[in-house]
């Protein structure tokens, strides 16, 4: 069973999806990752991307949906992938649900639920691991990465201008894309720590995840 998460930036989507997905021994599709790591090549491309994602802007669908077939094509049919970051919008869900059907694959959508100032606070004293990419809350107050000793950095898009268009466009864009799931939807609060949120997770998933 496929899953395709959704959450307002700083619900933990990122930290829940990936320790969902070593849980349920699944395929992890981490969009924004995807991106980020196109954005650092030197190629045209790259660069384009790179600026749109420091404005807090959507990258192209084709892009996108593009990156997303390829990972798909290339995913064992029996092996679950867990979807973090798309669909954004209601074009994009669309297109992911032909893929979907295309390559006969049976999913869920999963909702970690937050208010947005949960989100705003979560987000302007967030840090993140420059090697591996953990993410750390402001109570978190070493310089290092717990996991690797990495340095620790601020993302370029957690300013407040980029904070605030992205959230606006999670409203707008992503909301809508959510509705075409609602009879799919399984719903897990979000508020709550985010050890207390990957237990609920756990629990409130396996019965599916697990057969
Ligand atoms: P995230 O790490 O999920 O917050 O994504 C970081 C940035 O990558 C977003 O602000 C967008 O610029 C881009 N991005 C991630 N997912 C998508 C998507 N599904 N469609 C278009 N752009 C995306």
């Amino acid at each position: 069973m496929d899953l395709i998460l959704f959450g307002m930036q700083g619900s933990g989507k990122g930290t829940v999806g990936k320790a969902l997905a070593e849980k349920f021994n699944t395929e992890y599709f981490e969009t924004g990752a995807v991106l980020r790591r196109l954005a650092n090549q030197d190629s045209e491309l790259g660069q384009k991307v790179k600026s749109i994602i420091e404005a807090g802007h959507l990258v192209s669908n084709e892009v996108v949906m593009e990156i997303v077939e390829d990972f798909m094509k290339n995913t064992e049919e029996n092996k679950a992938i867990i979807f973090d970051g798309i669909p954004r919008s209601v074009e994009q869900a669309k297109t992911l649900n032909a893929l979907l059907d295309k390559y006969d694959r049976d999913y869920k959508a999963v909702l970690l639920k937050i208010v947005e100032e949960t989100a705003l606070k979560r987000l302007t004293t967030r840090k993140i691991c420059k090697d591996c990419k953990e993410v750390y809350p402001a109570y978190y107050k070493k310089e290092e990465c717990e996991k690797c000793g990495g340095e620790l950095f601020t993302r370029a898009d957690d300013n407040p201008t980029a904070i605030k268009t992205r959230l606006k466009a999670f409203k707008k864009e992503t909301i809508p894309a959510m509705e075409i799931y609602k009879d799919k939807l399984i719903e897990i609060d979000g508020e709550p720590s985010i050890d207390e949120v990957r237990k609920i997770a756990y629990k409130t998933l396996a019965p599916i995840m697990e057969t």
